[in-house]
């Protein structure tokens, strides 16, 4: 396929470099006394951490510290997402709260970047009714947040980026504070347009990456002390289709793997009607892949899946299943569940309790359907009563504890590779980290060892976590 990717062309990213470099210059007389600070705010999901980090990069080669709360920052950045309404009102509210600090320091700047405002509708509002907020900017224009904090600095006219054709930026800096769990973004956007989901609106078609492109970038990730690696994208699972070259993300996993360095390597998130073989059996190969496949299926009825527009059939869905069992009969497998889709009967979600028992996941993310506007799915007649849709949630997540807690079970006894995060958010004395499940596992240790994978002999397991000893 010929590549149509548009490419942001170096001489733009060199341009944005420059525009770091002016607004530093501009800090140091507007903030004469001590660098100025910056805080971002994250809504939502890892490709958001990831883009978050970027900006945090952005920021620092302008000159900007981190700053401690908000209310002590310059420059605000807000990342939004759009997934659930929910997730929009949690971040207009907490925007809504920048004014003050703004109206106490007009020196400060506040910027919306993400999902939420790459909606036509909802940057139109802010730039009405959020006066103090001097730009905008889509998920395609992460790269042009130097230029809009120059102008921004100058008192130029707000601005409002809606792009119409997405397209990549490399060379743009990033920062990491936790340099051993990195995210590795391989491709944006989505083709897919399951009925439900705004993604597609507000992140493009799907792009991808060069391969050497990220191959440097992972190279420059472990030398910087990355051990846990996660691609990212929101279908991995066709990464390179439209590229010239040949290749895939099974490929592009092996030469990862190739690379020197003590690491491993996870991948998220996949669409079934494209999880190949060819990656099943690279994941069963290549030890420095993590042996946990997520694996969405939304709903375990053939008629509810046609709806939601996900190509692929529960037989075929429990086909894949079959396959990763049987080439890795360890793999931790994890899934999102949609409850009450529009229409769904109490037949249709029984059958996706049986898909349940069937599978018998690690883990699940479920929610309850919510309408996304501009979506074909909120357009459906048939929403579910709150009550039963709760009823039906309730009962999906009891069958899940059950099945998660036996196979949390299984790893009591053996010894994990384990990289160990942070210390324990509820006991000073352990820490907390992630081997080859999607679990927590603890351990008693100290912030030493953060960073650096210890083996874990597991003696305990229960709903939501693993713990064990060092040995
Ligand atoms: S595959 Fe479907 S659910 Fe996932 S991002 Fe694309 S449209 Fe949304």
């Amino acid at each position: 396929m010929v590549n149509e990717t548009k490419r942001i062309s170096p001489e733009e990213v060199s341009a944005q470099l420059d525009a770091c470099k002016r607004v530093k210059e501009l800090t140091e007389k507007i903030f004469p006394d001590s660098p100025p600070t910056y805080y971002i705010e994250t809504f939502g999901c890892q490709q958001n951490e990831a883009d978050s980090q970027r900006l945090a990069g952005i920021c620092r080669l302008c000159g900007y510290v981190p700053a401690d709360d908000i209310k002590a920052a310059k420059l605000i950045l807000f990342n939004t997402c759009a997934i659930r309404e929910h997730a929009e009102k949690k971040a207009l509210s907490i925007i809504g709260e920048t004014k003050h600090i703004r109206e106490k320091d007009s020196r400060v700047i506040i910027g919306i970047g993400g999902c939420m405002v790459s909606q036509r509708a909802r940057a139109d509002k802010i730039k009405a009714s959020n006066p103090y907020v001097a730009f905008t900017f889509d998920t395609g224009a992460i790269h042009a947040v130097p230029s809009l904090i120059l102008g921004a600095l100058k008192g130029e006219k707000r601005k409002f980026i809606l792009s119409d054709n997405f397209g990549i930026a490399e060379g743009i800096p990033f920062y990491n504070d936790a340099p051993y769990k990195a995210w590795l973004s391989i491709m944006y956007g989505c083709n897919n347009f399951c009925s439900y989901c705004i993604v597609p609106y507000v992140r493009g078609r799907e792009r991808s990456r060069r391969p050497e492109d990220i191959l440097a970038e992972a190279r420059l990730l472990i030398e910087n002390g990355a051990k846990d690696i996660t691609l990212l994208g929101q279908n991995v699972n066709s990464y390179g289709r439209d590229l010239e070259e040949d290749t895939s993300i099974a490929s592009l996993m092996r030469e990862i793997c190739r690379l020197d360095g003590d690491f491993r390597l996870r991948f998220m998130t996949s669409h079934p009607k494209d999880a190949s073989d060819e990656l099943i059996a690279v994941m069963a190969e290549e030890e420095k892949i993590v042996k946990h496949f997520h694996l969405p299926v939304q709903s375990g009825s053939d008629r509810v899946l046609s709806a939601m527009n996900r190509k692929y059939t529960r037989e075929k869905y429990l086909s894949i299943i079959d396959k990763i069992k049987s080439a890795m009969p360890d793999c931790s497998i994890t899934s999102d569940i949609i409850v009450a889709f529009p229409g769904e009967t109490e037949e249709e979600f029984a059958d996706t309790l049986s898909l349940l028992e069937a599978v018998r996941y690690d883990m699940i993310f479920s929610f309850i359907y919510s309408p996304r506007n501009g979506t074909p799915a909120a357009e459906m007649d048939c929403r579910i009563d709150r009550a039963v849709a709760n009823d039906r949630y309730s009962r999906l997540l009891a069958l899940q504890d059950t099945v998660t807690a036996e196979r949390n079970a299984r790893f009591v006894g053996r010894t994990m590779k384990v990289l160990c995060e942070e210390v324990s958010k509820t006991d000073p004395g352990m820490m907390t980290g992630r081997g080859d499940t999607p679990r927590p596992v603890h351990f008693a240790g100290d912030s030493s060892l953060i960073g650096s994978f210890v083996n874990v002999k597991i003696t305990k397991s229960d709903l939501f976590s693993i713990s064990g000893e060092i040995v």
